[in-house]
């Protein structure tokens, strides 16, 4: 099946959404006019009072809750989400594996949970408050819309989609980590309990499909248990959640390669949900190496000394900008940079 996912990718792909910023505008128009069988519904409002929508489709009885762009300046997720529609009305090859999701889960998907924060590209949302660690008090509005959503879904299983920063390697190894993945902690103990043993077999599903086409490019995320954070907060509650971080690919500054990866990483997990198949080995997903911080955009290396550069976005005069920032110099000989 993956790598059927990937040949067809290009019938699958969204061609209206590109690049890192994504707003509201952007993915309105393909929220309305889909086919039969998907429904729209205004779930809310931002601080800035921007529609807050979620899409619904399937008829099983396994209950799926997508969000995406919680932090407003990670939109991989949302492009990925766009493709899977597709995928969902069309998926060329694959009609039996779409039956069967379809036919097993029930999707709702929140495209965009933060969209004051996608308009003026900062994580956080208009009231500077992050909602992946507001999930207990729920200040912001979008995090009393995102449990207000989970509470009417009770999902079996939930997809929290984040990009993560370009810093992070997979293991020991010099690969960046285009996809990361997490199954969180309901503890600080870091229990695994039966609902995230759930959360691990499907993570490690997804790896070993994903490696098929990706080999040594997978992570994991530190599993320290954050009782603000969405993901822990969900899966204590009974939510199992998958946290899935869209990361970088070489010179994939706009994030359209890792999106692709994104899109496979759920079609795939949604298909392994919908097959039932409890007997996966959930411990191998603690095979899956974790993310180290090896990465700067770019290093200088001088006779003496090194400097490190990251790219900085902001939104200058409406437009996103790209600057580059020096964040660290001295003896960096343990690091390296996509760019040298
Ligand atoms: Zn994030």
């Amino acid at each position: 099946m993956i790598h059927t996912l990937e040949n067809n990718y290009i019938t699958y792909k969204e061609n209206s959404l590109s690049g890192l910023q994504i707003i509201s505008e952007d993915i309105k128009p393909l929220l309305i006019g889909r086919k039969e069988g998907f429904s729209m519904e205004k779930i809310g409002e931002s601080e800035l009072n921007i529609d807050i929508n979620s899409i619904t489709i399937g008829e099983g009885d396994v209950n799926i809750l997508i969000w995406t762009q919680m932090h407003g300046n990670e939109s991989t997720g949302t492009k990925a989400i766009f493709d899977l529609l597709n995928f969902l009305e069309n998926p060329a090859e694959l009609y039996k594996e779409r039956d069967l999701i379809l036919k097993e889960c029930t999707l709702t998907i929140v495209p965009m949970l933060n969209p004051d924060g996608a308009k003026l590209y900062t994580r956080k949302n208009a009231n500077n408050i992050d909602l992946n660690r507001d999930a207990v008090s729920r200040e912001a509005i979008e995090s009393q819309v995102l449990y207000d959503i989970c509470e009417s879904v009770k999902p079996n299983y939930c997809f929290n989609m984040h990009d993560q920063r370009s810093i992070f390697n997979v293991g020991n190894t010099n690969k960046s980590a285009v996809m990361s993945f997490l199954a969180p902690s309901v503890d600080i103990e870091r229990t695994v309990t039966e609902s995230r043993k759930d959360t691990m077999r499907i993570i490690s599903s997804i790896n070993e499909n994903l490696q098929k086409i990706l080999p040594g490019m997978v992570g994991r995320y530190t599993d320290e248990f954050y009782p603000n954070a969405t993901g822990d907060n969900f899966q204590k509650r009974g939510y199992n959640t998958i946290l899935v971080e869209s990361g970088y690919y070489p010179k994939d500054y706009d994030r359209e390669i890792s999106r692709m990866y994104t899109f496979c990483s759920v079609v795939l997990g949604l298909f392994d949900v919908s097959k039932k198949n409890k007997g996966y080995n959930y411990e191998l997903y603690n095979n899956i190496p974790q993310n180290g911080t090896k990465y700067f955009d770019i290093i200088k290396r001088g006779e003496i000394e090194y400097i490190a550069y990251q790219y900085e976005y902001s939104i200058k005069k409406d437009k996103l900008s790209i600057d580059l920032k020096e964040v660290n110099r001295g003896d960096l000989s343990k690091f390296i940079g996509h760019n040298e």
